[in-house]
């Protein structure tokens, strides 16, 4: 097995769950990322580990996916997922029409739904607008990418795999039609390095286009980057997430993040996924669309925004970027553009990432004649708590150096356990490949 060498680049949600299922099957595989984790759309999006309900009328097998991997992911990472429980609530005539529409694709995409009236809405969110006339409860949680990433490659890297961080792909080693590695550049250090491989994983989200199209000349993936806006009110007023009961538009949701409210969100085409505008005028749309459904939003400022860019396969002409399916395409570049060796995935969610590897995973596994069945519905997800007294079985454990990780620890007092995963991660997984 040994031989059946993988790069994964990118180490989203979809990178790091891909790098997770090949190394449980026993590949020999590595992620290599050019920012921090979350440092890509998995860290700028709106907290949901979906039901599969806001997709269920236009998008069933999206849907369908979405339940499924709501219920997995909840198994095996309960340390990041809050069960928040999710509403669609109708606050006039035409979301009340949208009734039976919603119904229909719940049940399709089996998705169980409970119809409330006013007096129960009210009685469970007492924040929600009184005219509410009606709203059905779906299963939707929120859940914390960090986590999530942290753990997906902390499990990866105890399955032997290998993780570097801050390690951008700056190009391909392409021998006549073969693709045989990646060339790279650590950008901590601004070291260079080349690394051969039998297979390379495009799991670079919003990037993935330009990176085989500028580099490969690979023109097959046709791409929208749809940018959505957050706006952040520094309070909480929901136990659910709130939805509102129509066609996913903009101003229709409001996600209670921990301590957080998060109003979400809007669409919008950009050409670069690092470089476009916040308008100003969508973050105080979007407050206002979030207090139809929350009322007591409109006293408290937005103390903070943010955007993040859907990576979607385009519908063809369409330009409506709310039309675009959320599902996700595998890209077998020997197929569609004569070149070996590589694979791209593009589109999906951060909460269909399990079922996006398993798939590539079955693909790379009959592509390379590997016989080892996807088993990450089964894996409890590695989640540590660092303390003094564990510190050494934890750097035994993470391969991790002990002097290193107590400096981290002890650096990190007073910090999030973001801040001392994030650094603890960064900066060793960075060194390492170069050394
Ligand atoms: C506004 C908004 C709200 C959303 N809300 C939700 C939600 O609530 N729930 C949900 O499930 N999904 C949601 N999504 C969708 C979800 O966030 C994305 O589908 C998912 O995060 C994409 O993950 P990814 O790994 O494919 O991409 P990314 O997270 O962007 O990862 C790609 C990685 O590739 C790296 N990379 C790129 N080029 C290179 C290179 N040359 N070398 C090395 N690394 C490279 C990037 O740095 C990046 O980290 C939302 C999206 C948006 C925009």
């Amino acid at each position: 097995m040994a031989e059946n060498k993988v790069i994964v680049i990118g180490a989203g949600s979809t990178g790091s769950f891909i790098t997770h299922d090949l190394a449980s099957r026993g590949f020999d595989v590595m992620v290599v990322e050019k920012g921090n984790i979350i440092g890509g759309t998995s860290g700028r999006f709106h907290g949901m580990l979906h039901s599969g309900a806001r997709y269920a009328m236009n998008d069933v097998r999206a849907a369908q996916e979405s339940i499924t991997d709501n219920r997995v992911i909840s198994e095996i990472a309960p340390f990041c997922v809050e069960n928040t429980g999710g509403l669609f609530v109708a606050l006039n005539d035409e979301d009340i029409s949208f009734q039976g529409k919603f119904e229909k694709g719940c049940s399709s995409a089996g998705i169980p739904i409970e119809k409330l009236d006013t007096a129960a809405v009210l009685r469970e969110e007492p924040f929600i607008n009184k005219d509410v006339k009606v709203a059905y409860r779906v299963p939707d949680k929120t859940i914390n990418s960090f986590r999530f990433i942290t753990s997906l490659l902390l499990t990866a890297r105890r399955e032997t795999a290998k993780v570097y961080l801050n390690t951008e792909v700056t190009d391909f080693i392409k021998e006549g039609k073969d693709v045989k590695g990646i060339k790279l550049k650590n950008n901590s250090t601004g070291e260079t390095g080349e690394i051969r491989a039998d297979l390379i994983i495009n799991a670079g989200g919003a990037w993935a286009s330009r990176l085989v199209g500028d580099k490969l000349g690979i023109n097959s993936i046709d791409m929208i980057l749809s940018a959505g806006t957050m706006a952040v009110i520094n309070r909480r007023f929901t136990k659910n997430i709130i939805n509102r009961l129509r066609d996913p538009s903009d101003g229709d949701i409001v996600v209670p993040f921990f301590n957080d409210s998060i109003i979400g969100t809007t669409a919008f085409i950009v050409d670069d996924p690092e470089n476009f505008e916040i308008d100003k005028d969508d973050i105080n749309f979007l407050h206002k669309a979030g207090s139809e459904m929350i009322p007591v939003l409109a006293n408290y400022p937005v103390y903070r925004y943010y955007a993040g860019v859907r990576p979607l396969i385009s519908a063809g002409e369409d330009t409506d970027s709310r039309k675009a399916s959320r599902d996700f395409r595998i890209f077998d570049h020997s197929d569609s553009d004569n070149i070996n060796n590589l694979i791209s995935i593009v589109g999906g969610k951060l909460s269909t990432s399990r079922i996006m590897a398993k798939e590539i995973g079955d693909f790379v596994s009959d592509k390379m004649n590997v016989k080892q069945d996807s088993k990450t519905d089964k894996i409890k997800l590695f989640w540590p708590e660092i303390s003094r007294e564990n510190i050494e079985e934890m750097s035994k454990s993470l391969r991790l150096d002990k002097n290193l990780l107590a400096e981290l620890m002890n650096e990190s007092n007073g910090k999030t356990y973001s801040d001392v995963y994030s650094n603890t991660l960064d900066i060793l997984y960075s060194r390492e490949l170069f050394n």
